[in-house]
């Protein structure tokens, strides 16, 4: 079926005890079982059936065999990091989420994982970053703040040919959702979200979530997930069911909202740069054009008058919200450098004081520009 009617029914059957057309939110810790050990479900932490409705729609969504869930998408990130032992090497995006920096930094270093960071739009340098011990390459694309491009299957193919064991391939396509760019099917071996951004969209609920083909790795990180047990809650994943549903018109007019905005940004005499992968100046747009089937709702873009004027123009909307996080259907503005990615500061993944990020919500597009024109007068 096409991604519209499994966005709305995949994983989700009417539910068998009474027919009930939206999934129920089976609010329990515990199940009683007719005899000892025979139970479809026994405990929450190891299982719950909303839960269940949600890994079969997103796995369905991304074209893959296998989801799970998480209480974040922190929480998704570190059990595919536990797939990793000590001495391995993660080649990452050079320039990732905050959080994400961080717990390859300040957590996993710790246990002997180590970490670093290439521009993964530059193949060349992409197979020069690649060790001997190199386990897995975490792709962020588009990348959050700074909006790059990174050709998935082209890193894939890399990955194919290099020298000893191919290390696994891990997009975390929060940006795009599986609605703009399906990684799977492109050859990447896990895919990672923060649910909490497009695929919730209304600013709820924290979850995260993991696709992946492998029946192997499907069964250590279903084992994981029990045996750590950042789990989310039934309420949680059903708001991001019902989210889910309605991921398809959205992105749609997240991704037309921000594309006319990026195009009067990139005319207004105040803005320096816009980085959006729609805008032809994008260095990467032929690839996103390729790889996404439209641009998405996040714009980054850089201010003439330095890190003062950014802070006046952030604090100066009135329908853009001053706040962290994206994907909501309401606009959010923000200042990378001194809110989201303060993880990163003083590090080589560092961004411009000058740069303002934009979640571009799905109010109407006039009143979104009217408001950044007031802002930026
Ligand atoms: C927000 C975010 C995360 C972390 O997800 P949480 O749900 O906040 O834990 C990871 N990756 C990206 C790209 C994000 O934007």
């Amino acid at each position: 079926m096409y991604f519209e009617t499994l966005a709305i029914h995949a994983g989700q059957p009417p539910d068998p005890a009474y027919g009930a057309v939206m999934t129920p939110i089976y609010q329990t810790s515990t199940y009683a079982q007719k005899k000892m050990g025979e139970a479809i479900y026994d405990y929450a932490r190891t299982a719950n059936p909303t839960r269940t409705a949600l890994q079969e729609c997103i796995a369905a969504l991304e074209g893959g065999r296998h989801g799970l869930a998480f209480a974040s998408g922190m929480a998704a990130i570190d059990c595919v990091l536990r797939l990793l032992r000590p001495g391995d090497h993660v080649l990452a995006s050079n320039d990732v989420y905050g959080g994400t920096y961080r717990i390859f930094k300040r957590v996993y270093e710790v246990y002997g994982v180590s970490s670093s960071f290439v521009e993964m739009s530059d193949l060349d340098a992409v197979r020069a970053a690649l060790r001997p011990n190199t386990r897995m390459v975490w792709i962020e694309t588009p990348t959050n703040p700074l909006l790059k491009v990174a050709d998935i299957a082209a890193i894939a193919d890399l990955l194919a040919v290099a020298d000893g064991i191919r290390p696994l391939l891990v997009v975390d396509n929060t940006f795009a959702s599986p609605y703009l760019q399906r990684p799977l099917a492109l050859g990447a071996d896990i895919v990672v979200h923060s649910a909490t951004k497009y695929l919730g969209g209304h600013s709820d609920v924290v979850n995260g979530l993991i696709v992946l083909n492998d029946d192997e790795a499907h069964a250590r990180l279903k084992f994981l997930q029990n045996a750590v047990g950042a789990v989310p809650g039934p309420l949680d994943c059903f708001l991001v069911l019902r989210g889910i549903k309605t991921l398809p018109v959205r992105m749609e007019r997240h991704s037309a909202n921000a594309l006319k905005i990026a195009a009067w940004l990139e005319s207004h005499p105040r803005v320096e740069r816009v980085l959006y992968p729609g805008l032809p100046s994008h260095p990467q747009h032929e690839i996103a054009r390729r790889q996404m089937c439209a641009f998405g709702g996040m714009i980054s873009f850089i201010v003439k008058g330095g890190p003062e004027e950014a802070r006046r123009i952030a604090e100066r909307t009135g329908v853009f919200a001053l706040a962290e996080s994206l994907g909501g259907v309401e606009s959010l503005i923000e200042v990378p450098a001194a809110m989201t990615h303060m993880s990163v500061a003083n590090s080589p993944l560092q961004v411009s004081p000058s740069l303002i990020r934009l979640s571009v919500g799905i109010e109407h597009v006039d009143d979104l520009i009217a408001d950044l024109a007031q802002a930026m007068a």
